[in-house]
Order: C-alpha cells, then sequence, then structure tokens
C-alpha cells in the first residue's frame, strides 16, 4: 500500500525527492525498499519528466522516448540495465523490451549502419574508413578500459581526445553526432567521460523499445515505489527550499503549505534547484544554463513505415561533413537532427503499434521560439515541421511528400517552450546544464542532485542516477 499519511510528524520527511521523472523515481524505489520514509514532490500531474507522454485527440504521444539506450540481451552481466534491475529489484520482463532494426549515421557521401551486434557498427566504420582501422581499434580499447563512471574524473574535451586517436575529421564527428544527440549538454563537443557512457550504451548495448512505449516503464517504476510503501503528491511543485545557514530547512511548496525533511535529492536541475534556495539570487548559475534545445514533430500515418520501405529504426544525419550541434541562429537548425520511426522495433509475430509514427526531432532556440506572438508560434510550429517532414523523406528515400500526405492522419509538434513548460528546465536545456555535478553535491548541507544535472543521461542513465545517489548520500552517507 501507497502510504498516504505516516510522515514522521505529520509534515516531516526522512527524504524528500524533488521530481517523478526516471532518476526521480529511481531513487525513491530505492529508499523506500530500505524502508526510508520518502515523499516524492512533482510539479506536473504526470510523472516521467523529460521521458513521459500526454494524450492529444484521443492519442498517446511519446515524449522523450526513441529508444532506450544501454539494452543488453538477457544474461549480459556488468552492466547499467541489469545494475538499475538489480538494484530496483525488478524483472526485465516487466518493460517488455523489444530490440531496434537497425538504425544509421548518414553525412554526405557516407553512412555508417549500426544495430544492437557492435560488430556491425566496427565492420562498418572499417569499410567506410579503412584508414582509420587501427586507430578505430585503438580507440575501442581506451573507452572498454575507461572507468566513465568514477564520480571524481576530471572534465574534458571528447573531441580533443578523440583526436588524439582518430585522425579523420569526418569519422569523428560521425562518431560524435548520435552521441551529442542523445546526451550533450555542451554545444560541439561532450565531456570524455560522458562520451564514453554514450559510446557504450549506443554502440555496446544498443536501442530498445517498450510495445507501449514509455508508459511501460513509468507504470512499472509508479507500481513499484507504491508497493514499497513510498509516498508521492502530484500537481506539488517545491517552490522555494528554506536555508538556514548553508543547511536545508524546510520546503515551501507551490500551495503555501510547508514541510520538512532530514535530506533533499533534487531532480530539478543544479541552476534550477540552487536558484530555489532562499538567499540565493536569481541570477545563480548564469553561466551553466544549457543552451541545447530541440524541436521535436510527429506525424501520425495510417500505414506502417515499412509499408512506405522506411525499415530503418533511428536515422541520425548531419548535410555537412562538420556536423552543427549547438544552438541555433534561426528557430530550428535542419542541417542535421534525428528521425525516429517507432514502429521498426522488432516487437514480435502480431504485435504492431496501430498507427505509423514518424518523428524528427531537430536543434531549436529557445528564446526565438518563446519571443514568438502566438499566432506566429503556431504558424512557424507548422512551417518547420514541413521542412523537418521533407527532409526525413527525403533522407529515407521517399521522393515525394504526396506518396505519404494521403496517409497522414494527424501531426503533433513541441518545441523549447514546451520542454521549458513540462520539465521546468531553464531555457528549455534538453539535457540540463553543461557543467555537472558527478558527486551529486550542492553547496548546502543535505541537499543533493541526481538525474540530468548529475550527469546519468537517458532512461538508464537517469534511473542508475537516482540510485547511485540515494546509496551514496542517503543509506551509505559516510562514503
Ligand atoms: C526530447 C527528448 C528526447 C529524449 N529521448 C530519449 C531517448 O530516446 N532515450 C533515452 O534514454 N533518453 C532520452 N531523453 C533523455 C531522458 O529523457 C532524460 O535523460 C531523463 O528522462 C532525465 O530524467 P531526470 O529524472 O533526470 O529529469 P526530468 O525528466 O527532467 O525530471 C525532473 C522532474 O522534476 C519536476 N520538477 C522540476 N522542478 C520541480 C519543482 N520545483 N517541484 C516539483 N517538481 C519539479 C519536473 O516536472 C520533472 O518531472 C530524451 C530527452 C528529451 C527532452
Amino acid at each position: 500500500m501507497e502510504r498516504t499519511t505516516g510522515s514522521i510528524d505529520g509534515n516531516h520527511y526522512e527524504t524528500v525527492i524533488i521530481g517523478a521523472g526516471m532518476s526521480g523515481l529511481a531513487a525513491g524505489i530505492r529508499l523506500a525498499y530500505f524502508g526510508k520514509n520518502v515523499l516524492i514532490l512533482e510539479r506536473h500531474n504526470a510523472a516521467g519528466g523529460l521521458n513521459s507522454f500526454y494524450s492529444f485527440q484521443g492519442r498517446k504521444y511519446d515524449v522523450g522516448l526513441h529508444a532506450m539506450t544501454n539494452f543488453v540481451r538477457s544474461g549480459t552481466k556488468g552492466t547499467p540495465l541489469g545494475k538499475v534491475l538489480r538494484q530496483l529489484r525488478l524483472e526485465r520482463e516487466s518493460f517488455d523490451l523489444s530490440e531496434q532494426k537497425g538504425s544509421r549515421i548518414i553525412f554526405p557521401g557516407v553512412e555508417l549502419q549500426f544495430n544492437n551486434d557492435f560488430e556491425l557498427f566496427e565492420s562498418e566504420v572499417i569499410r567506410a574508413f579503412p584508414h582509420e582501422k587501427d586507430n578505430f581499434a585503438k580507440l575501442i580499447e581506451l573507452i572498454r578500459s575507461f572507468n566513465e563512471v568514477a564520480l571524481d574524473n576530471e572534465e574534458t574535451s571528447a573531441r580533443v581526445e578523440i583526436a588524439k586517436i582518430i585522425k579523420d575529421p569526418l569519422l569523428i564527428d560521425m562518431i560524435l553526432l548520435p552521441l551529442m544527440y542523445y546526451g550533450s549538454a555542451q554545444e560541439n563537443d561532450m565531456d570524455f567521460s560522458q562520451f564514453v557512457v554514450m559510446f557504450k550504451s549506443l554502440f555496446f548495448e544498443g536501442f530498445a523499445r517498450p510495445f507501449e512505449g514509455v508508459r511501460q516503464i513509468i507504470r512499472v517504476l509508479l507500481k513499484r515505489y507504491k508497493e514499497l510503501g513510498g509516498q508521492r503528491k502530484m500537481k506539488c511543485g517545491v517552490k522555494q527550499i528554506i536555508l538556514d545557514k548553508d543547511q536545508v530547512k524546510a520546503l515551501e511548496l507551490d500551495n503555501g503549505d510547508t514541510i520538512t525533511a532530514d535530506k533533499v535529492i533534487s531532480s530539478a536541475g543544479l541552476v534550477e534547484t540552487l536558484r530555489m534556495c532562499s538567499d540565493h539570487p536569481t541570477t545563480t548559475g548564469n553561466d551553466n544554463i544549457g543552451r541545447i534545445s530541440c524541436m521535436e514533430t510527429t506525424t501520425v500515418l495510417n500505414k506502417e513505415p515499412s509499408e512506405f520501405g522506411w525499415e530503418d529504426t533511428i536515422l541520425f544525419f548531419s548535410d555537412q561533413a562538420k556536423a552543427e550541434y549547438a544552438c541555433p541562429k534561426n528557430l530550428v537548425d535542419p542541417r542535421s537532427g534525428v528521425v525516429c520511426l517507432p514502429n521498426n522495433y522488432q516487437y514480435g509475430e502480431g504485435r504492431t503499434l496501430e498507427e505509423g509514427f514518424l518523428r524528427i526531432t531537430a536543434l531549436a532556440n529557445f528564446d526565438k521560439w518563446t519571443q514568438l506572438p502566438e499566432e506566429e508560434y503556431q504558424a512557424s510550429k507548422k512551417e518547420w515541421h514541413q521542412v523537418l517532414l521533407d527532409k526525413a523523406l527525403h533522407l529515407l528515400g521517399t521522393k515525394t511528400i504526396q506518396d505519404v500526405q494521403p496517409h497522414v492522419i494527424t501531426t503533433d509538434i513541441f518545441t523549447p517552450r514546451t520542454i521549458k513548460k513540462y520539465t521546468g528546465h531553464l531555457a528549455g536545456a534538453l539535457y540540463g546544464a553543461p557543467h555537472k555535478t558527478r558527486d551529486g553535491r550542492t553547496p548546502i548541507k543535505d541537499l543533493f542532485i541526481c538525474g540530468t544535472d548529475q550527469g546519468f543521461l537517458g532512461i538508464v542513465g537517469a534511473m542508475l542516477s537516482g540510485i547511485s545517489m540515494a546509496n551514496l548520500h542517503i543509506l551509505q552517507p559516510s562514503s
């Protein structure tokens, strides 16, 4: 039974977690499992945070989930997915994961295929870049031996480190693009530890998706949390973290109530959390607000993508040999992006999604989108949807939009404005702050960060972050 009361003296908890995203839910499960009196506070009425879903005109859309990275097959030892399942005491079958069919990285004149068997990617790199065969082997050796999760790793540039080994700039960009798109808060680069995390999670491990999408994972996490007696309050945001000197004293909620806690773990973001603290100026962390945000369009079709000849699961593309991954000058930069076809997973005999989905993600400028008056905002959404759709169809080999248009049932679009609204992330920053707090500590005693700004990204990464921070700061605080 989920505890409805059970706080120590009415409004005091051992641990309060801010946010019911993947990291907050995982931290909550871990603490509830060990009998802690834990409360999750979430500003919205839906759990999942960046990886959630919404209903629009009777249809459920996934936000976030293109692919669950870090997929490994049953029995593979020593990987993040196994650790998450073990630490949360969950059966892997409960996520109902199906593997990708296959994906591609497309640059001008060259493409690399990959799937959940690393050998394919390795052979593709050697085929397209034979002159880099030995260097690529050296890079792989370095990645395999690197401890990317050590909390005291120094921040270093992945570009600089890779360029010490790989000489062809095109190969460097082709390797980096998907990893940046799925987990870099920095423009045109990423921290080397983060690079290794992402390389392993995309290329050594791989992509999978629950048949029912992200709601399957959220449902499992909520059920587990409830079974263990964890408490949560939805539509209940934290307005202010009240400090006594440099220690958490209480939390003031959006509805004016006050609660107290021995320790607080926040998944709201590093800068966002510090700005919630009383006495902290609203300019705190101005130099650590992420600039990477995106627009995503979903086209719903009355046919399976494979009926149009589209067999890929995910495409990462760049129109230029030197890929651009930075906040664009215009509303959207269509020169690079990600195309995702959620139908193209190996769901098994007789299991097909009811409709076809084509999702396209491209980088977008938060300031420009938020400055638009409402009418222009709506018109720009439509305009950019068309630009991105044309682009995706071209990549997928469909010559004219007329082949597809009659099969379009509906479309939906989100922008950086939507990301800010539903997650609270400043500047609609997809992957939060460029500089993370890897050990989760803040300058405030008993206030810790988990999730995006602790530095483990993606669904599995965020859950692992919640688990690690709960273990480190609450369950084994002496370490
Ligand atoms: C467009 C997009 C596509 C993505 N695609 C994928 C993908 O395909 N595969 C993948 O593995 N990962 C993907 N990710 C990344 C993944 O979604 C995130 O890394 C992960 O979900 C982050 O989880 P989190 O718990 O750290 O933070 P969040 O999901 O941001 O959760 C934080 C929660 O805190 C709440 N909150 C904030 N402030 C307050 C407050 N003051 N009071 C109460 N509650 C508050 C928010 O409402 C939110 O629910 C994607 C992300 C985006 C945005």
